[in-house]
């Protein structure tokens, strides 16, 4: 504390200090989320859970609705844009989507009546969508789908036909 970048006139003083490595790394997966904090720990929690922990988080209201359902075509190309780049810089292959309950983007569980069976239902559909608009823009990339609600995190199956014989083999 107390010490200052000189300059002519205009300063910045350094007001914390925290040693942060200098070293590249590789991401796990970038993911795809929305920026409710209700459910950052909970996802955070999965996603360590399931081995993701250097993680490029792209968080916009709505998570993978950008994808699925955009309110503007530049959405989904600010979203793709952001993947690409977290694959050039840090050697990205999986990108991770998520959506939730309740989430304002989609009007709230006020918008499904209250009713969280047909919200989950359509989110799933959702999660479907974003994962073939993915796949269309970026050919090849891996896709995992999850909708999170009050209580826990559900995968949506969206591995194509192809990645699923796969996964067997
Ligand atoms: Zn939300």
């Amino acid at each position: 504390m107390g010490k200052s970048v000189s300059c002519d006139d205009k300063c910045m003083n350094k007001v914390f200090h925290f040693d942060a490595p200098r070293e590249k790394y590789h991401c796990d997966a970038a993911i795809l989320w929305c920026f409710d904090n209700r459910f950052e720990l909970g996802f955070r929690k999965f996603l360590k859970r399931i081995g993701v922990v250097n993680s490029d988080p792209i968080k916009v209201a709505g998570g993978a609705k950008c994808l699925a359902s955009p309110e503007r075509e530049a959405d989904r190309e600010f979203v793709l844009d952001q993947i690409r780049k977290s694959m050039r810089l840090h050697g990205t292959t999986r990108v991770i989507l998520m959506v939730h309950s309740d989430c304002g983007a989609y009007g709230g569980l006020a918008g499904f009546g209250g009713d969280a069976e047909a919200e989950a239902k359509h989110h799933e559909a959702e999660l479907r969508r974003a994962a073939a608009s993915l796949r269309k823009a970026i050919p090849g990339v891996e896709v995992k789908a999850y909708f999170v609600d009050f209580d826990g995190i559900w995968e949506a199956e969206v591995e194509t036909a192809e990645e699923a014989k796969r996964s067997v083999a």
